[in-house]
């Protein structure tokens, strides 16, 4: 069914006003085929949504908005140590992170409370805690909005990267992600030496630590330093932290300034510090701003559009530029 005329900001973590001149939520590929040839018989553009955390809007949208819900988790191998999965690109990506870990499947503890559905996992490659997709990643199959072509993509062909993937990149707005297949591990060994995880699991001896109290140290951890959608408008990391060559690392890098060597020779900066080094945490404008607590969030605090959220990005763009040469992109997705 297509709704005409459909609020969206309720479905978008920002909470800024968008709207969409087309709605329609798919469950099946079957779906998904009538809703795009649907867009083609009425000449509308399409747009794919699934938990909207990802986006701003900085207008409404003028087409049809295709929420992909597909939903199951099927195991399609199990040796008794590794677990094939493919799970529907609707299912909610925290949920089914607790479900693995219910299972007592090792692998994503440390994606724990990342918001939006599991479709979009594949799509800038989520990360956080030491831990990407690409680490578990199986195959994803998603279909051609052209020629509804089903393609299985192996992890090579998605061609992920920090934040990237070839359905961000190369082939954008190109393939709707209906499936995706991981790979579990029941013995995997846990990750605790980013971030504070060995700090909070400190009083559980090692050999008696699980997956579970990973995912659980990774809640806490998460739920401390980021805002709850629910309570403060925003879309997690709003710039990708930067990758520069070496020698432009030495040529910038000022004492303090946190680095992460890459395997490739290049260099990780913390997007988070240049913008806090720029005087931008906690900036405060009324309806919106920068955390106060993490300077890579930006913040609706209530009544702000996405046009105004965009504009005090491009300022921070600019500072940082300014002061560091350096030109910090968004890992949000821009809805124009
Ligand atoms: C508080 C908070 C914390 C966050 N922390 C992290 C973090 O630690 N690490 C991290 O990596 N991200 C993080 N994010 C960002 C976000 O949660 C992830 O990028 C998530 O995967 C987005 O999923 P979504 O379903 O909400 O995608 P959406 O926002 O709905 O969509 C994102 C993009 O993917 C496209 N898309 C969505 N579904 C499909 C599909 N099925 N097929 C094809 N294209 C599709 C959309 O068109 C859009 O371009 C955070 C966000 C918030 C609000």
């Amino acid at each position: 069914m297509v709704t005409p005329h459909y609020d969206l900001s309720d479905k978008l973590t920002f909470g800024v006003p968008a709207s969409c001149s087309f709605f329609t939520e798919v469950t099946s590929d079957e779906e998904l085929s009538h809703a795009l040839d649907w867009a083609r018989e009425n000449s509308q553009p399409t747009l794919l949504l699934g938990g909207g955390s990802n986006m701003l809007f900085h207008k409404d949208f003028e087409g049809l908005v295709i929420q992909i819900s597909h939903k199951g988790i099927e195991i399609i191998n199990d040796d008794g140590r590794f677990i094939e999965v493919v799970v529907g690109a609707g299912e909610n990506w925290h949920e089914f992170v607790i479900h693995t870990i219910d299972q007592g499947w090792g692998g994503i503890e440390n994606l724990s409370l990342i918001p939006g559905c599991v479709g979009a996992s594949p799509m800038q490659n989520i990360g956080a805690y030491g831990v990407e997709i690409i680490d578990v990643l199986n195959y994803v199959e998603a279909i051609n909005l052209a020629t509804r072509e089903l393609k299985r993509f192996t992890v090579e062909e998605c061609e992920l990267g920090y934040r990237e993937s070839v359905f961000k990149g190369r082939e954008k707005g190109k393939w709707a992600i209906v499936r995706v297949s991981y790979k579990l591990d029941r013995q995997s060994e846990l990750k605790m030496s980013y971030g504070a995880i060995e700090e909070e699991l400190k009083d559980i001896p090692h050999e008696d630590r699980t997956h579970k109290n990973v995912s659980d140290a990774v809640i806490r951890i998460r739920q401390s330093k980021l805002p709850d959608p629910e309570v403060l408008g925003n879309a997690g990391s709003f710039f990708k932290n930067p990758v520069v060559s070496h020698d432009v690392f030495v040529k910038i890098s000022v004492e303090g300034m946190p680095s992460y060597p890459q395997s490739d020779g290049r260099v990780k900066l913390a997007a988070g510090w240049l913008i806090d080094q720029t005087g931008w945490k906690g900036h405060d404008r009324g309806s919106h701003g920068v955390h106060d607590k993490q300077a890579l969030v930006l913040v609706n605090k209530g009544g702000a559009t996405g046009s105004e959220i965009w504009s005090l990005a491009e300022e921070i763009i600019a500072s940082v530029k300014e002061r560091f040469g350096i030109v910090l992109e968004p890992e949000v997705n821009q809805i124009r």
